[in-house]
């Protein structure tokens, strides 16, 4: 029995023995990553200065000096084992792009030598047509070119050298996700930069910060390759709930197996060696969940670290017999995972903006940051749940354990209370408090203690939390950056637009604490709509967001649309984050992905109905047949009445479950075939969304109905109770 040899082999394995280096952390951390101490090392000095001169201040990078870094940074990558280099970038998929190119060239004599110049470090040419771009690029002038993002260092993973790059058309447009996100960086560093400034002219530079945890699940490969929907879709689209899950809440901050530690340690030895911050590890609330966090970083250089973790992970579970499931709803009945996005903005003066402070004028710019994030996010709710929304995103949102798919932010009682206050302040109580030194209101007193003492509301998808806000219902398997571009962009266009009222009123001869008070008063009132402490799972909450106003819509690609909205449009080229041809080019890539993902579960589940399930199913039956008629041949009819009568009502829900399988499954496959004679990329996803989904969920049900039913040996899949329990 297939069923049970897997079973039996995932669950004798033995952890696999993994060596703690003896040697301290700092010996390793960052053995593989091409970072200042490696720089100063490998270049002449004056390369070493230009290359940190280019970097700090953002210039781009003479190719005199590119064809020095090559030179270094090759010999480096060669004294550590690597033989070959790519330009690593993030295409419109998930996870990132490479393509290797070995470092050796012709000699001339039959021969060869290593040779990367400056050249080959600085720019590329991947061939764009093979990556979605939206129509940008026809596959006949299929021109692109990736260019080295030097704020992002190099690094070698699997003996080969990685050159961080951005990956746009030769029109200049993005078909990546890193050129928008340096793009937005920039953005809020210019307006938060001003902002900052009215509290401390000393501030230069403001830089957003990302501290991501990460969610996953470990599934043993021996169960892995039994299920051909986790294989090939990265969730299971079959599988009724484990009798035991999550409902004892033992798993939580539980120990962890030994398998698993195993795994973890290796893991977190990887991640050192690369740079990456790895700090905390524990299992997660459902069975066979897990998060890691690191140490928060930089924006752009936390973003590259999470997708560069991505596939370290993924390769590190399989020397551990495990794979990792990064999608975001792998388990029906059990949570999903999410990639939580802690984000602030820090001023190169070693303040975070969203910290409360000592001083009446620290509060008094963390007042004014906050109540720029409200007025961000009540503005561009709609965008920002596009911005994580997505075919497998979509599983987790709305449904009983997630956020909901409305976007509100949770403030906590204490700074709630503050705001409240604040709103009703008089134009006299202005003046007062803008007059005095240390102004009342509390302003001097909003305790340091918030830090720890923010309520822990789990339901919320944007939470505050002390110094830094907490993107949560961003997507397990995501790309952070499209997050973090629509959440930078959108701060940042509001702050410029705040900064122009203050600037606009200090000309009129107004005084600077009373106008930011006044403004700020005026930004809590107008967006404190988009505040929300309560339940976020409640229906009374989709009810009183939808006469909020808030963005109530449920259905994934008509979510893409806020991207296309006026405001949006209009957001996005001011800070110079999109054009608008590049975001109708990114919305058709985003329809398109949607479509495909739903066309290939669709497939699977019909081929494992079919192909599997059904033919088991009818086995069964006629297994229930035969002995029925064997019982109404030996036994009188009084004495096998009731067996027979139980025997027939299963036979019945058997072949009741079988003709509603069949008959979705074909009315799936029609629907299939109505959408994909649809042309319009947004229209066609919508008809996958509403036509072929819901029978895919009828189809499930009644499998999952069978599964009960069916004899425990003749089922071909792994159920559950078996993939969801690692020992
Ligand atoms: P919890 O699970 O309680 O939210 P964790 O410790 O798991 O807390 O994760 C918190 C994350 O937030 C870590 O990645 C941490 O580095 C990050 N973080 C902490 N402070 C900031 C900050 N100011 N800006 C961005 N991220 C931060
Ligand atoms: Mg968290």
């Amino acid at each position: 029995m297939l069923r049970f040899k897997v079973v039996d082999e995932a669950f004798n394995r033995k952890a696999r023995q993994v060596e703690t280096p003896s040697e301290r952390p700092d010996s390793y951390y960052g053995k593989y990553v091409f970072n200042r101490k490696t720089m100063f090392e490998y270049l002449p000095k004056a390369t070493y200065d230009a290359l940190v001169n280019a970097i700090d201040n953002k210039q781009p990078l003479p190719l005199d000096v590119a064809d020095s870094v090559a030179e270094g940074m090759k010999r480096w990558a060669i004294d550590n084992g690597a033989r070959h280099y790519t330009h690593w970038f993030h295409p419109l998929t998930d996870g990132t792009a490479e393509k290797h190119d070995a470092f050796v060239q012709h000699d001339g004599k039959g021969g060869v030598v290593e040779e990367f110049t400056g050249k080959l470090l600085v720019q590329q040419e991947p061939d764009a047509s093979s990556f979605p771009n939206g129509g940008i690029r026809n596959t006949f002038e299929a021109r692109g070119y990736s260019a080295w993002d030097i704020s992002s260092p190099a690094f070698i993973l699997d003996q080969t050298l990685c050159i961080p790059t951005i990956f746009i058309s030769y029109t200049g447009e993005s078909l990546d996700y890193k050129t928008p996100l340096l793009r937005a960086i920039n953005a809020v560093d210019r307006s938060a930069t001003r902002v900052a400034r009215y509290f401390d002219p000393e501030v230069n530079h403001v830089t957003s910060f990302l501290g991501w945890e990460q969610e996953y699940f470990l599934v043993d490969e021996a169960l892995f390759s039994a299920r051909p929907d986790l294989m090939l879709t990265g969730r299971t689209l079959m599988g009724h709930e484990s009798a035991k899950n999550q409902q004892l809440e033992d798993h939580y901050f539980g120990a962890i197996p030994s398998r698993v530690e195993a795994f973890m340690l290796e893991l977190e030895l990887e991640c050192h060696k690369l740079g990456i911050p790895a700090k905390t590890r524990h299992n997660e609330v459902a069975p066979n969940q897990f998060e890691l966090a690191p140490i928060y970083e930089e924006t752009n250089l936390a973003n590259d670290h999470n997708l560069l973790l991505m596939s370290v992970m993924t390769e590190v579970a399989r020397r551990h017999n495990f794979r990792v499931l990064l999608h975001e709803k792998p388990f029906d009945g059990i949570n999903g995972s999410g990639k939580h996005n802690n984000w602030s903005l820090g001023s190169d003066r070693g303040r975070l903006l969203f910290s409360p402070g000592k001083t009446a004028t620290d509060n008094l710019q963390f007042l004014t940051f906050i109540a720029n994030v409200l007025a961000a996010v009540h503005n561009h709710n709609a965008l920002l749940k596009a911005s994580i929304m997505s075919a497998t995103n979509a599983h987790r949102l709305g449904a009983n354990e997630a956020p909901p798919a409305i976007i509100s932010i949770f403030m906590g009682s204490r700074l709630s209370s503050i705001l409240e206050r604040l709103e009703k302040l008089t134009a006299s109580d202005l003046e007062n408090l803008a007059g005095k030194e240390g102004m009342s209101l509390g302003l001097n007193q909003i305790p340091r203690i918030m830090l720890d003492n923010t309520d822990r509301n789990r339901t919320s998808p944007f939470a505050f939390t002390g110094n830094r806000f907490e993107f949560r219902a961003v997507g397990s398997s995501a790309n952070c950056a499209s997050a973090m571009i629509a959440l930078n962009a959108a701060v940042a266009d509001q702050l410029a637009t705040f900064a122009d009222k203050i600037d606009a009123r200090i000309a009129a001869g107004d005084e600077l604490k009373h106008a930011l008070l006044d403004e700020i008063k005026t930004l809590v009132k107008a967006h404190r709509d988009i505040v929300f402490d309560g339940n976020g799972y409640s229906d009374e909450w989709k009810a009183e967001a939808e006469r909020r106003g808030l963005d109530c819509e449920t259905s994934a690609p008509k979510i893409f649309d806020a991207y296309l909205s006026e405001n949006s449009v209009e957001m996005f080229r001011r800070t110079g984050v999109f054009s608008k041809v590049e975001l109708e080019a990114r919305n058709e890539v985003k329809w398109e992905m949607y479509t495909k993902k739903i066309q290939i579960e669709a497939r699977v589940l019909g081929d494992l109905a079919i192909n599997h399930v059904v033919p088991v199913a009818t086995r069964y039956q006629s297994v229930l047949l035969d002995n029925l008629y064997k019982i109404k041949e030996l036994f009188p009819a009084d004495k096998c009445a009731k067996i027979s009568a139980q025997d027939l009502a299963a036979i019945e829900r058997i072949s009741s479950h079988i003709a509603i399988i069949r008959e979705e499954v074909d009315e799936m496959i029609e629907a299939r075939k109505v959408a994909n004679r649809i042309t319009d990329e947004r229209e066609k996803a919508i008809a996958y969304h509403d036509t072929v989904v819901p029978r895919m969920e009828t189809i499930r049900y009644n499998i999952d109905k069978l599964e009960l039913e069916v004899d425990d040996e003749m089922w071909p899949l792994p159920k559950y109770r078996e993939l969801l329990f690692i020992r």
